[in-house]
């Protein structure tokens, strides 16, 4: 069972050998979030991020974590080359890997691309 917290240590560690600019924004500890759905925000940081490394060739990376009573937003943005559409519905088993395991969440995924890539997570708390 992977949280938030431990998941950011290791995004830290990926960025920086990379040699990227990380930026974290919000409180990864998570109040009022159940354990599994804790863990579903954890793959996609990881999965996020480890696209943000592996395809965006960006500078930068910015991962804002947002809390309300009713959900948790998280997103990845970088300021790299930028995701086309077909892309992100259509090729690799990380973003279509997300999306399900959001899916069972009740959460949901939003790709935007201009001037590099946002992804956007969304899940309710219960
Ligand atoms: P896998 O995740 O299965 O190891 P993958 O990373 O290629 O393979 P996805 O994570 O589904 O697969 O991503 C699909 C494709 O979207 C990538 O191959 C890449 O072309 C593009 N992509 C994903 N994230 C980014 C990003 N941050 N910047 C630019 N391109 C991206
Ligand atoms: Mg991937």
């Amino acid at each position: 069972r992977v949280k938030l917290k431990d998941e950011i240590i290791h995004i830290q560690q990926m960025v920086e050998a990379a040699e990227m600019d990380l930026n974290i924004e919000g409180d990864p500890e998570l109040t009022n979030t159940p354990l599994l759905v804790e863990n579903v925000l954890s793959m996609c940081l990881k999965e996020a991020v480890t696209n943000v490394v592996k395809h965006s060739q960006a500078t930068s990376c910015n991962v804002l974590i947002k809390q309300s009573p009713h959900e948790v937003l998280l997103s990845v943005q970088d300021n790299g080359i930028g995701i086309s559409d077909k892309v992100s519905t259509l090729s690799g088993h990380g973003l279509q890997g997300m999306r399900e395991r959001l899916e069972f969440v009740n959460g949901s995924l939003e790709i935007n691309s201009s001037n590099g890539t946002t992804l956007t997570t969304r899940v309710p708390n219960l």
